[in-house]
């Protein structure tokens, strides 16, 4: 604390529509951090994550980025900032191949990731160079997914879920990744059910209830707020 926070959200109020579903949030995340957001379903860490993207049409409050306000950008001016997005269901194009689906989105920020550089992270995905979005399994649709939004050159990287659905030696490799990516200068805010995982990579973590953060827990001290986490969670 003390300086001034990579990312920091006040007083965040997001609508779809009449329904109210952020009420209030606030929370900070440094340079270099990763931080995950944890709560119940529909307690709102999408449309979270969707908010700081500038993908909610309605929302109001206060989004800085090094000190820069994003509330009223375009998600397309919020990428050029250096913010990625990656999507719980991905988004991978099923009829094209693992290269022209890593060639869709635009280099937005200086020192996006070649290629090269993406397949040496996810070494599986450059034997599938040649594979349609269908024929990947889900560990490798999500390692595209993640791959993608590293040619973007964004610094801040939003991961929704990307454990969801995934076999545990897939979720060790995600979570080889991240690290990797955190390693690099990285700042990663992730969405993530998984407590386990969580704890193994993430600096903190912020309780997400009733569209507002209502905790924070520092990833030291997990363990010993298991009782009222589960609480939160409903587990
Ligand atoms: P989950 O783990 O289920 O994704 P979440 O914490 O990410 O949960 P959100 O997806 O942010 O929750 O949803 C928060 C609330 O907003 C839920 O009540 C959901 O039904 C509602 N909601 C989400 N997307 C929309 C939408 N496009 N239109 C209307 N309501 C929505």
């Amino acid at each position: 604390g003390g300086g001034e926070a990579l990312l920091r959200v006040k007083d965040l109020h997001a609508f779809y529509g009449e329904s109210h579903i952020l009420h209030g949030s606030e929370f900070e995340i440094d340079a270099g951090e990763v931080v995950t957001l944890l709560g119940r379903n529909g307690a709102g860490k999408t449309t979270t994550l969707k908010s700081i993207m500038g993908m909610v049409e309605q929302r109001q409050g206060s989004i800085t980025l090094d000190g820069t306000e994003l509330i009223r950008l375009s998600p397309d001016r919020i990428a050029r900032r250096g913010i990625a997005y990656c999507p719980e269901e991905r988004g991978i194009f099923a009829s094209l191949d693992v290269e022209e689906n890593l060639m869709l989105p635009p280099t937005v920020q200086s020192g996006g990731m070649s290629v090269q550089e993406i397949f040496q992270l996810f070494p599986n995905l450059k034997e599938r160079l040649r594979s349609s979005g269908t024929q990947l399994s889900g560990g490798e649709q999500q390692m595209l997914a993640i791959g993608r939004i590293l040619r973007t050159g964004a610094k801040l990287l939003l991961l929704d879920e990307p454990t969801e659905g995934l076999a545990p030696v897939i979720v060790q490799q995600i979570g080889e990744v991240i690290r990797k990516l955190k390693a690099k200068g990285f700042t990663i805010l992730l969405v993530e059910q998984n407590f386990h995982f969580a704890s193994t990579l993430a600096d903190r973590h912020y309780v997400v209830e009733h569209g507002r953060v209502v905790d924070e827990i520092p990833n030291e001290r997990l363990q010993e707020n298991m009782g009222k986490l589960h609480e939160y969670l409903g587990v």
